[in-house]
Formats: C-alpha cells, sequence, structure tokens
C-alpha cells in the first residue's frame, strides 16, 4: 500500500524548488497579464516580472492583503473569462463585504487533489464511508471535502451542518468511518449523542478529520475521547482555495501543499520575512492558480514554518498549529491573549465542560475580559466547591495568560452551541 497520495509529498527539496520555481513564474505572468488590479499595483511598485530571477526574490513584491480582495469586489481579480469558470465559492462575508472565488476547472482538480493529499494521511482509503457536516453551499468546507473524499474513491454522506439529531441516527445507521466538520461541531454532535444514548465510541466512525477554527490540543484530546477517534486537522481558507492547504500527518504535523502554496512568515509590524522557526503572520503565494491568482497574500494567521523531513516521510515544509490571528488577539491589561491559551487552561480541569465563552468589555479606559464556562452538573449543584474552583480556575488563568480574568462557572447546556465556526468571543466594548 502506498504511503503518500502523491510522490512529491516526500520529494528531495530541490525537486519542491524546481516545481515551485516554475509554477511561480507562470503564476506571476499569468497574473500580471489578466489581473489589471495586479498590472497596476506592480508596475506601481516597479517589479517587472522578467526581473524576479529566484523565489528569494520574492520580498520585492508587494503584499495583498484582505481589504484588496474586498475592494475588488465582486470578480476584480478573475484572471479566467466567464466561460471557464465551473464553480463560484464565497467567504462569509461577516465582517464586510464577502470575497468571492472563481474556480477554472484545473482549480477544481488542485483542489480536489489536495484534499485527496490530506485525507490519504489521515489513514482515509476507498472503503471509508465519509459522512461531511461541514455546511454545504458557498462555504468552501463542504465541496472541498466533498471533492476530496470523492477522489480518493470514498462514499459521501453530504450531511451538510445542522440538524444535529440526524447527523446522530445517519453516524449510527449508515455507519459512517470518517467524519469531516469544525471540531466546535463535533463537540455538539458528541454531546447530542450522548444524550440520545448513542454510544459513539462502539460505532464504525474511526476518524474525524476537523478545522476552519482555531482548537486547542486539549479540544483535540477531548474530541477524540468522546467519540473514540482519531482527529486530524485541516488548514485553510476561501481566499485561497479553501481546506486543503494544509493538513496533519500521523505525527500530528501539519504540512503544507507547498507545490501549490508557496509560504513565507513575515513580521506583522515591520512586514519583514523571518527566518525559519520564528513565529509570525503567514504570507501565501498561490502555484498555478488560474481562477484567481494571488502574490504574497496576508492569511492573518500566526504560526512558524519548519522544513526538514517529518517522521511521516514527507518533506512538504511544515507549520505550527495556528496560535490565533493578528485580529483575534485580545489584549488585556498590556498582555497579549489568545482565545486559544484560555481554552487550553479550560480544558484542563476535568471538572470543566468544553464550552465558553470569553467576553471583552470596557474597564474605565482599558479593555477587560472575563471568562464564562459551563461546570459539571453537580458541581454547578453545590455552591461552595463551585466558588472554590472558580477561585483555582482564575489562578490558573493568571499563571499561563498572565492576566486576572474573572471566572464564573454556569449550569450545563446554558451557552450556546456551534454548528459551524464557533463565536466564542463576545466584543461588548461596542453599543
Ligand atoms: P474555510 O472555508 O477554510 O474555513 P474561511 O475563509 O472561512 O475558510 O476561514 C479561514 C480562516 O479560518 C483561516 O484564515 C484561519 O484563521 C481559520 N482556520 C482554518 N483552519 C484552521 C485551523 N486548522 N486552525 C486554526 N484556524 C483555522
Ligand atoms: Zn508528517
Amino acid at each position: 500500500m502506498e504511503r503518500f497520495w502523491n510522490e512529491v509529498e516526500a520529494a528531495p527539496r530541490e525537486g519542491i524548488e524546481e516545481v515551485q520555481w516554475s509554477r511561480f513564474q507562470e503564476a506571476l505572468r499569468w497574473a500580471f497579464e489578466r489581473v489589471p488590479f495586479y498590472r497596476d499595483k506592480l508596475l506601481q511598485e516597479g517589479v517587472r516580472p522578467e526581473r524576479i530571477s529566484s523565489l528569494e526574490d520574492l520580498p520585492e513584491l508587494p503584499f495583498t492583503t484582505k481589504s484588496d480582495l474586498r475592494y475588488q469586489y465582486p470578480l476584480g481579480l478573475c484572471a479566467i473569462d466567464q466561460g471557464e469558470v465551473l464553480l463560484f465559492q464565497a467567504t462569509s462575508g461577516s465582517t464586510g463585504r464577502p470575497v468571492i472565488v472563481p474556480y477554472s476547472r484545473e482549480d477544481l482538480e488542485v483542489w480536489a487533489e489536495c484534499m485527496a493529499r490530506a485525507l490519504w494521511a489521515a489513514g482515509v482509503r476507498p472503503e471509508d464511508i465519509c459522512q461531511n457536516a461541514y455546511s454545504y453551499g458557498l462555504f468552501t468546507g463542504g465541496l472541498g471535502y466533498h471533492y476530496g473524499a470523492q477522489r480518493i474513491g470514498c462514499a459521501v454522506i453530504p450531511a451538510s451542518s445542522g440538524f444535529t439529531e440526524r447527523q446522530v441516527v445517519l453516524l449510527r445507521d449508515l455507519g459512517a468511518t470518517v467524519l469531516f466538520c469544525t471540531p466546535s461541531y463535533a463537540l455538539t454532535i458528541a454531546e447530542y449523542a450522548e444524550k440520545f444514548g448513542v454510544d459513539l465510541r462502539k460505532l464504525p466512525l474511526r476518524i474525524g478529520h476537523f478545522g476552519a477554527e482555531p482548537w486547542s490540543v486539549e479540544m483535540r484530546d477531548e474530541i477524540e475521547e468522546r467519540m473514540g477517534i482519531e482527529a486530524y486537522e485541516m488548514y485553510g481558507m476561501t481566499e485561497m482555495m479553501g481546506p486543503g492547504v494544509a493538513f496533519s500527518c500521523r505525527y500530528r504535523q501539519l504540512h503544507i501543499n507547498e507545490d501549490y502554496f508557496y509560504p513565507e512568515v513575515i513580521d506583522p509590524v515591520t512586514e519583514k520575512v523571518l527566518p525559519e522557526g520564528e513565529e509570525g503572520e503567514l504570507v501565501l503565494t498561490s502555484l498555478g492558480r488560474r481562477g484567481m491568482p494571488l502574490l504574497r497574500y496576508r492569511t492573518g494567521d500566526l504560526t512558524a514554518l519548519e522544513r526538514g523531513q517529518c517522521r511521516c516521510g514527507r518533506t512538504l515544509v511544515r507549520m505550527k498549529r495556528i496560535l490565533g490571528r493578528t485580529d483575534d488577539m485580545l489584549i488585556v491589561g498590556g498582555v497579549n491573549v489568545f482565545p486559544s491559551q484560555v481554552e487550553g487552561v479550560l480544558l484542563g480541569f476535568t471538572e470543566l465542560e468544553p464550552h465558553y465563552r470569553i467576553r471583552i468589555f470596557k474597564k474605565g479606559y482599558m479593555d477587560a475580559m472575563a471568562v464564562e464556562v459551563e461546570v459539571k452538573g453537580e458541581i454547578y449543584a453545590a455552591e461552595a466547591r463551585r466558588t472554590e474552583l472558580e477561585r483555582q480556575v482564575a489562578e490558573k488563568l493568571r499563571q499561563v495568560v498572565g492576566v486576572e480574568v474573572p471566572v464564573s462557572l454556569v449550569a450545563p447546556g446554558s451557552l450556546p452551541r456551534s454548528e459551524g465556526k464557533a463565536k466564542r468571543v463576545v466584543d461588548e466594548r461596542r453599543g
């Protein structure tokens, strides 16, 4: 049985770099010739494609930002003719205008390929049945996973997200061996199954493939335990294609499909490229993309890169699990706090449920933060124990995160449940 979906995953570095360089040259020409936005931007900066003589010259190119993409709404960055577009997908647009992404036939091929590599690395095989509980529609999770699983030859149950009771019934009755959804929705499904007396650990389900939102290692362990599965991870974003940019191997390392997405890590403030191993903002350049080529796209996601062969045998560069986003970092009392750090602390307490909410509000002129987290029923009912546990959790948060955070333990089942991307930070600073 072959170990990799595609040999390129374990190719020698020079081999990967050769592919990257040749695809990059084409990508740059493609963007320059077909997208007026890029032609103008490059000419303005005095960059001529023929002057870029190796990938080392990449920092000469300007960045592309999320606001560039919004400004070009709906199709200002489209590099192909209308007749060549096979699919549109879009971001949710919850924080502004959505970004619309057009895919050519080749783009859909690449998407299926990247997704198949990821699922194969998790041990998904043609005989598997995959229940896809990512939302189908404009959101890339649904179709991205669908294409990948079908490329391998699996049966797909396009359950989409929501109707949690039906998810559990389908898992039980059709016996899916693989589940795709966001980590927070996996928890919702697990909780529902427990309530309905369906023991997921006794079902054929053996692999979970989760992504699209940040989650702590503690959350991963919790999901594995409650579902009796091995949990794998996907990373990606709609602007770049969707899920499939990076995926975890069995050694829990996130590998970037770097023959299609060229990664750099920059200091988000100085915008300088950082050396390998240093943490900063991930910047991606699409290689070989037709519909919407992107040069040096600032993802806003914080990570670090690591080259060198992984224990799994892959040579594809590794990225650290996402620590947070440049725009979801909270500054409380002058200290930088990421929601995922808070999650890690909370899930370390067995008395707590993995459902929490972080409130951000103004206290005088300063930003302050408070945490609400569900606690097991028997502790909620015992006031003295509850108060003592609140004190312990707050103390642990102070040690790990470095700020005083008031903690309230709330009744089990009282916080909202997620069906897609969880919204755990409630910002009360405006309005
Ligand atoms: P997708 O359809 O892949 O979820 P979106 O554009 O809706 O794409 O969201 C992309 C963002 O979601 C990323 O920039 C990142 O902040 C977050 N994200 C995706 N996957 C992960 C992951 N595995 N870990 C942490 N954050 C993630
Ligand atoms: Zn690996």
